[in-house]
């Protein structure tokens, strides 16, 4: 099956007892069973739901994978995969990634003794000094938030093979639709849900996929354990936003390069992060391991102070000043003071964070609109 139809139909037969064609809330939260251990494999709902079951069938089908999990948050399917790991532990994680799993990474595993490395994934050799006995796990995305840099996945992933290293890819800025981390050679691909899969800002879901029938045993048992699962509402509502995630994707793509190109030809914007361009500095692998170059992007205005920025983000309608991304409407947001704030200011300063910044979600509203809000903001600043 090709994947406009996975989105549509993979792990969703038509309901047996009724004939719905829309797989049901299933919203429960024990089964009943005809005696003791004999059941319909379903006994309680923090371990299985049909609903969340349909959802988990359809999301590794769409990246690939054997298997799929389904969970509360993006960032509940991140700490699932960080318990994996113990004291002494090491991990390889991007410099410039999303700042919640920075957050999580900082300030809940390294006082608990896992340590961390960030570094630059756009060369995959700044990886090798880094490795030792004790790496244990490699964390990168691509594209990167905000900055847009890309990550080669297939070498890290080489990399990461030759060490015995597992390598997690978040896949939420691509898609299943735009790239499929699995088939270059990662472990686990996870995604926030909350973003381009749901894609109508009305829920908040994290998941994993992975080939692994072991990994997927010891992920799933960290999930039943901790409890970290979605409810069947939110489950449903992924399902129904992947119907149209392809779509979707096609208007979001489009509308990005037009954007990215208007934005990098008005005089009172400076540099504009975004794959697209051929002076991308890994444009040519952004082409390789993805099939276009989706809707986000970041900007510096050329007046790159915090005050000009703070003009721009008041002075725009249709883009709305929000967190979070990946909806059908568009989204502006100032990662220095928003998304990214969990970041030290030097921290971010150094990696290009800075007050300047201004990242946009493109949603798929008419872009002569979508421009005509930019143009009356950009003359305000
Ligand atoms: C939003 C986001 C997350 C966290 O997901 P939640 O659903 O908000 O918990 C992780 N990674 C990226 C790239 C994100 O944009």
């Amino acid at each position: 099956m090709k994947l406009a139809t996975k989105l549509i139909h993979a792990g969703q037969e038509p309901d047996p007892s009724t004939g719905a064609i829309m797989t049901p809330i299933y919203q429960t939260s024990t089964y009943v069973q005809e005696a003791p251990g004999v059941n319909k494999g379903y006994e309680y709902a923090r371990s299985q739901n049909p609903t969340r079951k349909a959802l988990e069938e359809c999301l590794a089908a769409i990246e690939n994978g054997a298997f799929g999990l389904s969970f509360g948050s993006g960032v509940a399917a991140t700490d699932t995969v960080m318990k994996l790991l113990r004291p002494g532990d090491e991990v390889i994680a991007a410099d410039d990634m999303y700042g919640g799993t920075y957050r999580l990474f900082t300030k809940i595993y390294e006082p608990m003794g896992v340590r961390f490395h960030f570094v630059n994934m756009g060369n995959p050799e700044n990886i090798r000094p880094l490795i030792n006995a004790n790496t244990k796990l490699v964390w990168t995305e691509s594209p990167t938030n905000p900055l847009m840099s890309i990550t080669d996945i297939a070498a890290v992933a080489a990399i990461c093979k030759e060490n015995k290293i597992l390598l997690t890819v978040d896949n939420t800025f691509a898609t299943p639709w735009l790239q499929n981390p699995l088939d270059l050679g990662a472990d686990i691909v996870l995604h926030s849900g909350t973003k381009y899969l749901g894609g109508h800002s009305d829920l908040i879901h994290g998941c994993l996929m992975m080939n692994d029938p072991e990994l997927r045993e010891k992920l799933y048992f960290i999930q039943k354990s901790c409890g970290a699962v979605p409810g069947p509402m939110d489950c449903f509502l992924v399902l129904r936003g992947l119907k149209t995630l392809h779509v979707r994707m096609k208007a979001h793509c489009e509308n990005g390069r037009t954007i990215a190109h208007y934005l990098r030809n008005h005089p009172k914007v400076g540099h504009v992060y975004w794959p697209g361009f051929e002076d991308h500095p890994n444009h040519d692998i952004a082409k390789m391991q993805m099939r276009d170059f989706g809707g986000m992007m970041s900007f510096i205005l050329t007046d790159a102070s915090g005050e000009a920025a703070r003009r721009f983000l008041t002075g725009t309608h249709l883009f709305a000043l929000a967190e979070s991304l990946g909806g059908v409407e568009s989204l502006v947001n100032h990662p220095a003071s928003m998304t990214h704030a969990s970041i030290p200011k030097a921290e971010r300063d150094r990696i290009g964070v800075v007050e300047g910044l201004i990242r946009l979600s493109v949603g798929i509203e008419d872009v002569e609109d979508l421009i005509a809000d930019l143009d009356a903001a950009l003359n305000k600043v």
